[in-house]
This record gives C-alpha cells, structure tokens and sequence, in this order.
C-alpha cells in the first residue's frame, strides 16, 4: 500500500508507524489482510455487543438501504426511527418518555446537557452548574471534555473548558464522602445536572462502584431539584449484567445517553431519552423554547433499522442468559489472580472484568500500557489497556476457552511486566 494518509485517533504516528489493516471482521475476531486474527477483548472500543456482523444486524442494513437513506429529520420522519423510539422507551428505565437521536456518545452527552440547561431556562428557574464525579469521561467535544477529567487528554484545551463542580469517585470505604460532597454542592450551587457513569468509570480506568451509591446519588439529586444525567454510552445493552446499568439501582436519571451497543456495534448512532418533564420545558407556542440541536445525519434510518434488529436479538436470542454466563465465567476467570502478587486489585462488574498492573500507573500516556498493548497483539490478541489498567470488555459471544486464552496472556503479562512486592 502506498503511504496512508489517515490520521488515526488517539495515535501517536511517529511511535506507530505500522498500523495492521484489517479486511474482515466476524464474531470475536478481526482478520488482517496476511490471513491471521486477532480477538478482539475490547469489542473494538466497546461497541460491538452480540459479536462482529451479526446476521440478523447486517440483514436489516442491507434491507433498509434498498430503500430508505438519510433523510432530514427536522420536519420529517420515518418508521425505523418511530419504531425503535418506542422500543427504546419500553426497555429504558421507567420515568424516560422520549428519545432525541444523534450519532456519536459524545453528542448524546452534548445534547442531554443542553436539555439539561434549555430546560431550566425555559422553565423560568435558569440553572447553569454541571457536577461531574472524578475520574469520569464523556467524550472529545469540548463539552464533553468540560464535565470529564481534566488531563493529558484536553490540557491543551484547557481555555476553552467550562468550569464544574467535581464530587470525589466513590471508592470503597469513601462512599459517604462522595454523598456528602455531593449534598453540599446541589445545595449551594444550585446545580442543574449531575452526570454520572452509572456503576463503571470506562476510560478513567474501569472503576466499579456499588449500585446504592447511584441510587443515594439519585435521591439527593432529587431532593435538590438537580437532574441525574446517566452516561450509559459504555454501560448500556448489558455491559454491567442488566440493559442499562442504572436499573440494578432501581433508579430512573432524568436524561440518558446511549450509543456504541446500540446498534450491536455496526454502525453509528446515539440517543438521549428523557423524561416527559424536560420535554414539556421545551413544549411551548413560544418558539424559543424549541430545543435548538441537530446534526445533519439525524436518526439515520439503516443506522434505526440496526439498532431495531439488535432490540430483536435482544428480544429472540436469550441475550440476557449469555451476559449472565459471561459474567459468571469473567468472575470465576478472575479468581486464579486474587492471590497473583504482579497485581493489586482485579475486579468484574456483569460482563467487564478488570485488573490493575503491579507496575507503571494507571493513565493514558503511562509507558506500561503501549508495552502491554504489543505484547498481546503479537500473540494475536486485541486488549487495550489504560495505563496499567488491564480489562477485558469482550462481545458477548466470546467462548470460555477463548477467555482463557485472555486470562492465561494477563497471567503471562503480570510475570513479564508485574513488580512482585
Ligand atoms: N461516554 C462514555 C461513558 C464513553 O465511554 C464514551 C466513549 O468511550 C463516550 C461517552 C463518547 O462516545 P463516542 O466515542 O462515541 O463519542
């Protein structure tokens, strides 16, 4: 091939020069141009859910695209997007009554935040604070590189960011600190929103925290008038054992962001559903009062006819039995490095499983996690690890034996890049 000309994302160039092509992807695996393959842990950013191409996804693209493309969604509709709004407001926690497309996890979180805003505004009570927990991530906008942790990632951006209010992760025994700091701020600054990944910190290094946090959270939000936005882009479509992680806390945000699983991870599309009350705030003779977002490929229809076919597996394929057999096999998996001194915690929240190098730190740029990355991948395995931060996030077809495969290269990786103590 002749010199490429891509500029890839969250790449360095002059440190990898070689980027692998990849001509075909099925299941867990993507295959390369020279004929081997690699299984893919991480579902290739966390997207793909049911496994690569799954039959009955692609069908429906194929389908869909034989007569519908984009069409303008502002003043139009069509049933792809009518029919998996209802859908999704049927599987979604029970207070979220409508569902505002756009196409990427970052924009779902843009747009739950100017409702967020919008509505306080058009209520006539304008709130404007955003509180964020520590250590999350929400995307690469500039919005949503305001309400993530702020580093490496956005220091460059820095002028531009708004400023929040950050409460602390709620780390084992520091849960109270988390509530209480929490309290505080929706109380003196009037907060409108806080947003939140529900259960798993994905990119700030697979932090889990327990389910009555969230629901603590949500009780104090509401106590204060304050919005729970819950960022379940990462952890929605059974990532955490349920549909959407919030449910484990019987708790129902006001506003929540969904995308990568939602269309099994073949194709773009995100949603924020909110509640019939931020919906009335916008509902108004007065056209100011009109949520004012778009982009141009809006509720794509073959981007809704996917995400319609991966509701059906969800629906046919006893999905919920193999999230729950994942995760029995990613708890069990986890046991043999309990006692592994090369490591200092592992931990698994349903399908994610998570351990933490005794060595380098944790964080985008420390050295450990390009070193681990090529070791997998010369042994055909795609594990991205953040910092010293090894996880696995696998399509839900994955087998036990190509599990233990992940876990006997962690074991190895641990020997070879592990401190003992
Ligand atoms: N929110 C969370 C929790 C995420 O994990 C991500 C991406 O990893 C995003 C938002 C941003 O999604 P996207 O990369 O599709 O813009």
């Amino acid at each position: 091939m002749s010199q490429s000309r891509v500029w890839h994302p969250f790449t360095q160039h002059a440190l990898e020069p070689a980027i692998p092509e990849i001509v075909r992807t099925d299941g867990a695996y993507l295959h390369k141009a020279d004929g081997t393959r690699i299984l893919d842990a991480i579902s290739s950013w966390w997207v793909v859910t049911h496994g690569h191409r799954h039959p009955r996804i692609i069908k429906a693209i194929e389908t869909t695209a034989a007569s519908l493309d984009q069409i303008i969604f502002a003043g139009f509709t069509h049933e792809p997007a009518e029919r998996l709004a209802k859908a999704l407001v049927d599987l979604a926690p029970s207070e979220l009554d409508w569902v505002f497309y756009s196409d990427s996890g970052s924009t779902s979180v843009e747009v739950a935040l100017k409702m967020a805003l919008g509505y306080f505004r058009n209520i006539g009570a304008p709130r404007s604070r955003i509180v964020v927990m520590e250590h999350s991530y929400h995307g690469d906008t500039i919005g949503t590189m305001s309400v993530g942790a702020r580093g490496v990632f956005n220091a460059a951006y820095e002028p531009l960011l708004f400023e929040v209010d950050t409460i602390p992760f709620p780390a084992p025994g520091r849960e109270q600190e988390t509530l209480d700091r929490f309290e505080a701020v929706s109380r003196d600054q009037h907060a409108a929103a806080l947003i939140v990944e529900p259960l798993v910190l994905g990119a700030g290094g697979m932090l889990m925290y327990p389910a009555w946090v969230l629901a603590e959270l949500k009780r104090i939000a509401e106590a204060s008038g304050t919005l729970l936005i819950a960022d379940e882009v990462m952890t929605g479509w059974g990532r955490t054992g349920t549909m959407f992680a919030c449910q484990q806390a019987h708790v129902s945000p006001d506003i929540l962001c969904t995308s990568k699983g939602l269309t099994g991870g073949t194709i773009p599309l995100a949603a924020t559903l909110a509640t019939d009350a931020i919906f009335q705030g916008h509902y108004s003779l007065d056209r100011k009062k009109t949520f004012f977002h778009s982009s141009s490929y809006t509720a794509n229809p073959i981007a809704c006819a996917a995400a319609l076919a991966n509701v059906e597996i969800w629906q046919d394929e006893s999905v919920a039995e193999r999230i729950a057999a994942l995760g029995a096999l990613q708890a069990a998996g986890l046991r043999r490095f309990r006692d592994n001194p090369c490591f200092t915690d592992c931990r698994v929240t349903g399908t994610i499983a998570a351990l933490d190098l005794r060595a380098g730190s944790a964080g985008y740029l420390a050295e450990i996690g390009p070193k681990l990355r090529t070791f997998f991948l010369e042994q055909g395995l795609l594990i991205r690890p953040l910092g010293n931060v090894l996880y696995l996030l696998p399509p839900y077809c994955i087998t036990g034996a190509e599990l233990d495969r992940l876990y006997d290269a962690i074991e190895e990786a641990g020997e070879r890049f592990g401190l003992k103590p």
